[in-house]
């Protein structure tokens, strides 16, 4: 497909990163999508604004260093711009852009009442000192003041971003406004207006989305094999439900390395011995493997947590799993859906699979500015209602259809985004 029309002049066709793959996306679902609702596609390729920032900070050495800042706003249809805030030094205002498109399309999935954006900062955290680390927040939570606020946009944790990240910014927005505003942002500590529950619920809601696609399989969770890619926020606590499920979690791969033990590893032991010696290597009862034995494992259900265009046309004929949840953002390039589609194996997409993050933001947003909060109980059971209708609609549209989950996912989300736009209308 040829996206030429659909490429900004900012924007250099030979380095789309992530953003290439959402505007094939978006060319898959077209035919699918109610006809009326066509004249408003365009839209979707269009991020409604994007804020690229020069964050200035003071290194503990005196010198001033300089990083890259970005906020995107992908689309305000259906609310507030709702996603989270990520630290790497690969960030791009591409990536940026994908990840803020991917969260309005989730959004939608799960029928929050948001828009999409992103946010990010090109900076390595690991060397930063802790300081200079909250001086990089403050600067850059200042910097993009202008276009965020509890009822305009309200970032949240993702990549190398934390509960204390959450909670200086959330600090240096109120201090500017001359009130604490906790709504500002989500994924804060529970002491500070954050919610029971925001911790682990990505990787409950991809644990849910899991359970009910098995349950379509007839394949029992208890017993089942599962690898897990990414074991950081979500792919931890992933890996801990699906153990505490009576899954073998064989085999884990992080930035350190790829661990396997075919009768289950101790995700608990596991977690310890990364935190103590900030690697997965001589975990106990593992053996290390190499990446390419990572992806041949033969396992019946693998998590990919970690970061974007991780199953691609290479890696995508060694996988020897039956289901593929994914964590992560964009994990999967379009070539490697397509390779997986031939091989029978069920994706269970992004925009679905992780959106029990923001399903629980949301709550915490809710509890925040009604000052009233929820028991850990109430939020789980509020979490699986609603990740299991996503899951049901999605997989029905699927069915009925006779495609892929990815697009089904993307039909409903999409003709939800549009039919706000198009009630909504154009000004002037
Ligand atoms: P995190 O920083 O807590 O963990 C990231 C993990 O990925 C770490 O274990 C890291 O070692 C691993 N990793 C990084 N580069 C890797 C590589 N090249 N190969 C293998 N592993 C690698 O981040 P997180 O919050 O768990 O986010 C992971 C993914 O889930 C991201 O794509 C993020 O956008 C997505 N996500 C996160 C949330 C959330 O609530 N945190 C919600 C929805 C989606």
């Amino acid at each position: 497909m040829d996206n030429t029309s659909k490429i900004s002049s900012y924007l250099s066709r030979e380095s789309l990163g992530p953003w290439e793959t959402y505007l094939v996306q978006i060319d898959r679902v077209e035919p699918y999508l109610d006809k009326a609702l066509l004249p408003w596609v365009e839209t979707l390729t269009r991020p409604k604004r994007s804020l690229i920032v020069d964050i200035p900070i003071r290194l503990d050495n005196g010198v001033i260093a300089h990083y890259e800042g970005y906020r995107v706003q992908h689309n305000l249809s259906r609310g507030p711009g709702k996603g989270g805030i990520r630290f790497h030094p690969e960030v791009t205002l591409t990536e940026v852009m994908a990840l803020s498109a991917w969260m309005t399309i989730k959004n939608a999935v799960v029928n929050v009442p948001y828009g999409g954006a992103k946010g990010g900062i090109r900076v390595d955290p690991k060397k930063l000192s802790i300081e200079e680390l909250e001086r990089l927040t403050r600067r850059y939570a200042s910097e993009i003041n202008i276009l965020i606020g509890p009822d305009k946009d309200i970032p949240a944790p993702d990549i190398n971003t934390n509960e204390q990240v959450m909670a200086w910014f959330m600090d240096t927005y109120s201090v500017n406004q001359g009130k604490t505003t906790t709504g500002v942002v989500t994924g804060k500590p529970v002491s500070l207006g954050g919610s029971l529950g925001r911790h682990d619920a990505t990787g409950r809601g991809v644990f849910i989305c899991t359970v009910e696609a098995a349950r379509h399989l007839d394949m029992a969770i208890a017993g089942a094999r599962v690898s897990i890619q990414g074991f950081g926020n979500v792919g931890e606590a992933a890996a801990r439900l699906f153990a505490d499920a009576g899954a073998k979690v064989v085999a884990i791969q992080d930035e350190t390395g790829s661990i396997h033990n075919q009768h289950g590893l101790d995700v608990r032991q596991v977690r310890q011995h990364r935190l103590a010696t900030g690697s997965l290597a001589g975990a106990p009862d593992s053996e290390t493997i190499a990446s390419d034995q990572f992806w041949s494992c033969e396992v019946d259900i693998l998590v990919a947590a970690a970061l974007e265009n991780q199953i691609t046309e290479k890696n995508a004929p060694l996988i020897r799993a039956r289901i593929i949840a994914e964590g992560a953002n964009g994990p999967t390039t379009p070539a490697a859906d397509l390779i997986l589609q031939e091989r029978n194996i069920l994706v269970i997409p992004d925009v679905l699979a992780n959106a029990g993050g923001v399903t629980v933001s949301y709550f915490e947003w809710v509890q925040d500015i009604s000052a009233f909060f929820w028991s850990e109980d109430e939020i789980n059971v509020r979490l699986d209602k609603i990740m299991r209708d996503a899951f049901a609609a999605v997989w029905e549209a699927a069915q009925s259809k006779n495609i892929l989950m990815r697009t089904a996912a993307f039909v409903l989300g999409c003709e939800r985004v549009l039919q706000a736009r198009k009630l909504r209308g154009l000004y002037p």
